[in-house]
């Protein structure tokens, strides 16, 4: 392997998707959350200024709170109640290796190539691509073909053969023009929470959500770039002047998952 330099982050973090959801979820449920699946919201009810009801093709749901978390969906979820989201879906694809010949104990990203490559348990995740194709989910195998051929220029025990038989996998990333997440509620809407566009970045979901349990927050329909959190994921006003004391709750979630760091692996160019 010919690499030209790396650069090592050692407070970096990686878990295995599953885990984590299912972890998420048992907590939820521990604190009394019921879970409505293949229930598709097919629009919201409105009476001055709040929502009161999200209509889905299994019934109506009253609430008093609604968070809106439809990744790349989220814009034609609320366009009817003239609310304008920015976010376009960025597609990527993942191959998962079951039995890899080779386990890396970090993560590494290779730069060149754009890619991420993941060990989850004693498989290996390798994921990349950034495809703006609207919310088609359609697979492209040209860009799965593409992944495939950058893995031995980094990791050169790995051949194509590898991934015969492998089932690509796909994902839409609901990318935010800056790169940034919605997070906080809308001026317009006083119950209604955006948690949406979070791109790359899901992780840093629960952690946003944390520092959101201590700020007040609004975020209007089109954000200003006024940012309040330390770690700037959140565009939001400077006062919550409709709700000053509606915190949002956060959930903290332990998944048991081993916790590394990684490597951005840079090739050479020959
Ligand atoms: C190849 C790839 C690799 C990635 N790797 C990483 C990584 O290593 N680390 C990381 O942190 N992030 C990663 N991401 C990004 C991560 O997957 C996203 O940030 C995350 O999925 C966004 O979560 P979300 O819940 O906001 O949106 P989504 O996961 O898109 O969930 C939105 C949900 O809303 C549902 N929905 C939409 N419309 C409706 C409706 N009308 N009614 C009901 N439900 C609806 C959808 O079906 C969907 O289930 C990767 C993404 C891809 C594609």
């Amino acid at each position: 392997m010919e690499v030209a330099g790396a650069v090592y982050f050692p407070k970096d973090a990686h878990f295995t998707p599953d885990r984590y959801l299912a972890a998420l979820q048992s907590q939820c449920e521990k604190l009394g959350v019921h879970f409505k699946w293949d229930t598709e919201v097919t629009g919201l009810e409105t009476e001055r200024g709040t929502i009161t009801a999200v209509e889905t093709l299994h019934g109506e749901f009253l609430a008093d709170e609604v968070v809106l978390c439809g990744g790349s969906w989220s814009p034609q979820l609320v366009c009817e109640l003239g609310l304008k989201i920015p976010i376009q879906a960025g597609k990527g694809y993942s191959l998962t290796l079951p039995r890899p010949r080779e386990l890396p104990q970090l993560c590494s990203i290779f730069t060149e190539a754009r890619m991420a490559v993941t060990p989850m348990g004693s498989s290996l995740r390798f994921g990349g691509t950034m495809e703006i194709a609207g919310l088609n989910e359609d697979i492209n195998l040209v860009r799965v073909r593409g992944i495939i051929k950058s893995v031995p220029a980094y990791f050169p025990k790995f051949t194509p053969a590898d991934f015969a038989g492998i089932q690509p996998w796909r994902g839409l990333r609901p990318c935010s023009p800056d790169g940034l997440p919605y997070l906080g509620r809308t001026a317009k809407f006083s119950n209604l929470i955006l948690a949406t566009g979070h791109a790359m970045i899901l992780e840093i979901k629960t952690h946003a959500a944390n520092s959101l349990e201590s700020n007040n927050t609004t975020c209007p329909d089109v954000a200003p770039n006024t940012f309040r959190m330390p770690i700037s994921f959140v565009r939001c006003s400077a006062t919550n002047a409709a709700k000053p004391n509606r915190p949002i709750q956060a959930i903290k979630i332990a998944t048991e998952e081993k916790i590394t760091d990684t490597m951005f692996v840079f090739c050479s160019a020959t």
